[in-house]
């Protein structure tokens, strides 16, 4: 059986331990390098925290579990195509909500699925067989769908409430797009707001779910306003006050 933690890729250290390491970039002499930023080093921690969870079974046959993928596992190339077409369509208010902002293209990605209602939850999980029951692991108060995730489960309630931006607790992921800003929310870039709370939501779920770090309202946020700085550096000069503005935002809903 072919070794998880070493191989033919690195002589001095097993893959899982090198911070670098990013599947798909193996140079031919076998050495693998990544040009320019490495992989987020919080890559590790999240293996081990999904490996005590993974059983095993020499009978079992692979299951491949993606958004792009059918509940026989089998690529979906019909959601392919849309991702593709949809990207196309600037238009149309649904994907200008998505596309038309500052967000970086993997948050981008993540608000088309979830709009369209197909970001990995149990729910989805359980029609694909993957899992035996659609129970959110956080709350056990629900089933884990996308709107459970996004506005429904405790951490999210209570980080829309804290925000003031109630509106949004309960409405159909497929209709977010049509949400307009609250008093305490800037206008401009609202989309790139939306996209940038629903992920930091996601980020806090996971690290709830598979590594069993249950942050306070207070981290979550403090998290909101350190990642806001970042996404701050990548935007034009001209809207860099609006990141300013969240950063504020963030900081005041941290304190008690
Ligand atoms: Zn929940």
């Amino acid at each position: 059986m072919a070794h998880f933690y070493s191989g033919p890729y690195t002589t001095e250290r097993p893959i899982l331990a090198r911070p670098d390491f990013e599947p798909g970039h193996i140079n031919p002499d076998g050495s693998s390098h990544i040009p320019g930023r490495s992989r987020p080093k919080r890559t590790r921690p999240e293996v081990e925290g999904i490996l005590p969870r993974t059983l095993l079974q020499e009978s079992a046959r692979d299951q491949r579990s993606s958004p792009f993928c059918k509940a026989d596992s089998s690529l979906d190339t019909g959601a392919i195509y849309q991702l593709l077409k949809a990207k196309g369509q600037p238009n149309d208010a649904r994907a200008t909500f998505i596309w038309q902002n500052s967000a970086p293209p993997r948050v981008q990605l993540f608000m088309w699925l979830l709009l369209r209602g197909r970001i990995q939850c149990r729910t989805i999980l359980l029609k694909k067989n993957v899992v035996q029951d659609a129970v959110c692991e956080v709350c056990r108060e629900a089933e884990e769908t996308p709107e459970h995730i996004i506005s429904g489960c405790t951490i999210s309630k209570q980080f829309w409430e804290k925000l003031g931006f109630t509106v949004i607790i309960g409405m159909p992921v497929d209709s977010i797009h049509n949400l307009t800003p609250t008093s305490t929310i800037p206008t401009q870039e609202f989309s790139t707001f939306v996209a940038f709370a629903c992920w930091q939501l996601r980020k806090a779920r996971n690290a709830a779910v598979f590594r069993n770090e249950l942050k306070t309202q207070a981290q979550v946020f403090a998290e909101c306003r350190n990642t806001a700085m970042l996404w701050r550096a990548r935007m034009p000069r001209r809207k860099k006050g609006v990141a300013d503005q969240w950063c504020q935002l963030f900081e005041m809903a941290r304190q008690p």
